[in-house]
């Protein structure tokens, strides 16, 4: 069996022990007798993941006893209006930065239910890149401010955030469990997992409990956070066999030495990558190098049809994946926390030989 290099920016690349793990496991979950994929989500074998899951996340990232750790479904796209369903209200204003494409579907989300202050906008800049703190326009007494941590399509990130007197939301979908951060230093994080946690299917929520209870009456039980963390994210049926990966996964991680030793593993990566771009005329980052994404690496060759051939010929060199999105072109390589060295060494060598050729 071959397996490729996968740059695809999600569903990405996950750890092969931990697919391995999960297809030694597929047709009798230990000792059951039945999949994970057919178990009840009340029985002992997924309740044990479930709390697990849980576990490993809140040990990762040092999450607070003050903070719930939620699966819910929907993807990252569902939170762009939960979010506001749970937190704004009707007649007060959230802020929200504008530093690319995910973030303004954030703000699309959030504008069909309440109001939103655009406090900095970075969305046209090219080089692409995030505010600055000390551009943020932010409206006194907002209910919220809204960031993305990583714009997953333009490849720039916030290297460090905003500290407002009002509670930060990120929506963390392509950077989280990728570094350590200070849980403490946000209100509510989401994260859809099939960038960095796992398989499609399950959205991590990370949230300060007392903010769950801001919701007012007319949000239906099933939107509530409130709802989610009373029942500890069994309310409805949670997809069981997602969120067993994002077990493994966080045990695989909590294996490399923890959320340190991984960001180390990152930079390097990152680092590599922009090293053979920078090093070489022949290649352009997309993002202002301050901004630049650990883990979403964008750059552009000279014309459309040298991308499009660059693309072609590294697919056949087993390096998958690398076409930049629809909306942006140009190159993107995704390298999450599973992508492997050995698979950033032989892109940077390919692309050596193929500014040689
Ligand atoms: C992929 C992505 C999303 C969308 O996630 P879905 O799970 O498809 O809803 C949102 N935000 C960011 C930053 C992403 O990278």
């Amino acid at each position: 069996m071959k397996r490729v290099y996968n740059f695809s920016a999600g569903p990405a690349v996950l750890p092969q022990e931990v697919l391995e793990e999960a297809q030694e496991h597929l047709l009798s979950y230990k000792d059951s007798g039945m999949s994970i994929l057919e178990s009840s989500h009340r029985g002992k074998e997924y309740s044990a993941i479930h709390e697990e899951g849980i576990a490993n996340i809140t040990q990762l990232l040092d999450v607070p006893d003050d903070y719930a750790v939620l699966f819910l479904q929907g993807g990252a796209t569902t939170q762009f209006s939960m979010v506001p369903m749970n937190l704004l209200g009707d007649r007060r204003v959230a802020d929200y930065t504008n530093s690319g494409a995910w973030a303004s579907k954030a703000i699309h989300g959030a504008q069909s239910i309440g109001r939103v202050n655009v406090c900095a906008d970075t969305s046209k800049d090219r080089p692409a890149r995030v505010p600055e703190i000390s551009e943020l326009n932010l409206t006194p007494q907002a209910t919220y401010l809204h960031i993305t941590s990583n714009e997953t399509i333009s490849g720039a990130q916030w290297k460090y955030f905003p500290e407002p007197s009002v509670p930060l939301v990120a929506d963390m979908s392509s950077d989280i469990l990728s570094k350590p951060i200070d849980v403490t230093s946000f209100g509510l994080i989401y994260a859809g997992a099939q960038k960095n946690l796992g398989p499609a299917g399950v959205t991590l929520v990370i949230i300060r409990k007392d903010l769950a209870r801001r919701v007012g009456d007319e949000v239906p039980e099933i939107f509530r956070y409130k709802t989610h963390i009373d029942n500890n994210s069994l309310y409805n049926t949670p997809p069981c066999f997602s969120i067993y990966l994002v077990t493994l996964v966080t045990r695989w991680l909590l294996k490399q030495g923890g959320l340190e030793e991984v960001q180390k593993r990152n930079e390097d990566k990152a680092l590599r990558l922009y090293r053979a771009i920078d090093k070489s005329s022949f290649f352009e980052g997309t993002a202002l190098k301050d901004y630049r994404s650990d883990m979403n690496v964008t750059f552009n060759l000279s014309t459309e049809d040298l991308e499009q051939t660059f693309v072609q010929e590294a697919s056949q060199h087993d390096l998958k994946g690398l076409k930049g999105h629809r909306s942006v072109g140009g190159v993107r390589a995704s390298i999450y926390n599973a992508f492997p060295l050995e698979g950033v060494e032989t892109l940077t060598h390919f692309m050596k030989e193929f500014e040689a050729t």
